[in-house]
């Protein structure tokens, strides 16, 4: 990152026709920018409507034009927002015209950088803005917002403030070498290395929630040939994606969507059909299919409820594993009064892909299934990614050596390393990361003009 930043430029809206397009601009030519495009004096925060014309003279557009002067911008540093007629030719040439007069294009992610190098974003908070922007469902908006507004940095500097203290009496001791920790200094600090333990343990266990929420819930369709998966998906999802056919064994290559279930987001993946006379392609397909449901958050189990009778058996087969399956008997506008019943007493959603029936009471369930990987206790919202649970993976690690090294007598010098590993991963969470590559490539998955 150049110390002394130059001024970048990008669109920050969508490439594509809209009603209005936003091109940003960050840097220290902001200013002077405002005042040639508006050509009068611009007052910070105050959008002045104008002519854009370009180097050349020639007129651009009419625009609102918006001038941030830092710190306070989104960046921290001056900025400038164009809004213009949403069509990308327009919004193309505005960005060529700040190239031409001495802006940079923006990388990926580099509007977002700069408002975390100048202060105003931690990084975890720099990481939200992308999970705000990517969050497909109520939920992951929800926690992505929380986060966001800093709520998991709020939470590590409350840790962190606990860890140094508790390094700050460790520390203590070094200096007098000949004195030894008196027992219930012992004891607090055990006490205290354990209940930062577990708490961490416990923020470390959102990740799985926090892959769900970002990814989406990954539901995987089994069922027998004909049980009316690929129509069940169909319906799920309001439109006629997958191939849907009376001839046995037409959906052979996954169909995967994603749709909004109540708060959650799923990426609901159709399968070939488990048909035991299966050959050739087939069994490829069979194969691939059980190696997809083990990777599953969850299995929809579907079940063509008019061969009830034949496929109980293979329930059987899967009690052992209930905790992620929810079995869907299909075509209950085909069913007698006992299979409807036998479906029922078994504890299944009863549906009808054909008629609609039951959908309601399935995407019940299906919301309750997902909701069930939100972990107690967990008011913020805080769900955490993976570059999260591996400094907090660290932490654990440091907490479990510093706590072992206490009990069994060493000296407190190594303690207070063990410690000061802890410290560097808690920070690592908000971001006093130094590495500028490290920055980089997290930056880098951002979008252009973010
Ligand atoms: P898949 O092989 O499990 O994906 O099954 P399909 O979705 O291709 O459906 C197989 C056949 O069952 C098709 O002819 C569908 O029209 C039919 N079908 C699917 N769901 C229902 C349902 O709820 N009721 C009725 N009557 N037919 C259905
Ligand atoms: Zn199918």
């Amino acid at each position: 990152m150049n110390p002394d930043r130059d001024t970048i430029a990008a669109l920050a809206t969508p490439v594509g026709t809209s009603a209005v397009a936003v091109v940003r601009a960050s840097g220290p030519a902001c200013r002077d920018l405002a005042a040639q495009l508006a050509r009068q004096s611009v007052v910070p925060r105050r959008a002045v409507y104008c002519d854009y014309l370009g180097c050349g003279g020639a007129l651009v557009d009419d625009v609102l034009l918006t001038y941030f002067q830092g710190p306070h911008s989104y960046t921290g540093e001056d900025s400038l927002e164009i809004s213009c007629h949403g069509n990308p030719f327009i919004a193309q040439r505005i960005v060529e015209d700040l190239l031409a007069r001495g802006c940079r294009s923006a990388q990926a992610g580099e509007f977002t950088q700069r408002a975390f190098l100048n202060g105003r974003l931690d990084l975890s908070q720099a990481e939200a803005v992308m999970d705000v922007i990517r969050a497909r469902s109520e939920r992951a908006l929800n926690s992505a917002q929380r986060q966001l507004r800093g709520a998991l940095g709020a939470r590590m500097e409350a840790m962190i403030e606990r860890l140094v203290s508790l390094l700050a009496r460790v520390e203590a001791y070094i200096d007098f070498p000949e004195e030894d920790l008196p027992p219930e200094d012992r004891g607090w600090l055990e006490g205290e290395i354990e209940r930062l333990g577990s708490e961490t343990r416990q923020l470390r266990a959102t990740s799985r929630y926090g892959d769900i929420l970002r990814d989406g819930l990954k539901t995987v369709i089994v069922g027998r040939t004909n049980a009316g998966k690929s129509s069940l998906l169909n319906r799920l999802v309001g439109s006629e994606r997958a191939i849907v056919s009376a001839e046995p064994g037409t959906t052979r290559d996954f169909i995967e969507e994603c749709i909004v279930v109540g708060p959650h987001c799923l990426r609901l993946i159709d399968t070939a059909g488990f048909n035991t006379e299966a050959t050739g392609v087939e069994r490829l397909g069979i194969e691939r299919t059980r190696k997809l449901a083990e990777r599953a958050d969850l299995v929809l189990r579907v079940i063509d409820i008019t061969r009830w009778e034949d496929v109980a058996g293979d329930l059987a087969e899967y009690a052992d594993e209930p905790a992620t399956m929810i079995v869907v008997c299909n075509k209950a506008d085909l069913a007698t009064p006992l299979q409807r019943q036998g479906a029922v007493a078994a504890g299944a959603c009863v549906v009808s892909a054909a008629t609609g029936e039951g959908l309601d009471d399935l995407s019940g369930a299906i919301a309750r299934f997902a909701d069930g990987f939100k972990p107690r206790d967990n008011e913020d919202e805080i769900a955490i990614n993976a570059r999260h649970a591996e400094a907090l993976a660290r932490a654990q690690e440091g907490l479990a050596a510093a706590g072992d090294k206490l009990r069994s007598g060493v000296a407190v010098e190594l303690v207070a390393s063990d410690l000061r590993e802890v410290l560097a991963a808690y920070g690592d969470i908000g971001g006093r990361i130094d590495n500028e590559r490290v920055l980089d490539s997290l930056f880098a998955s951002f979008c252009i003009g973010k």
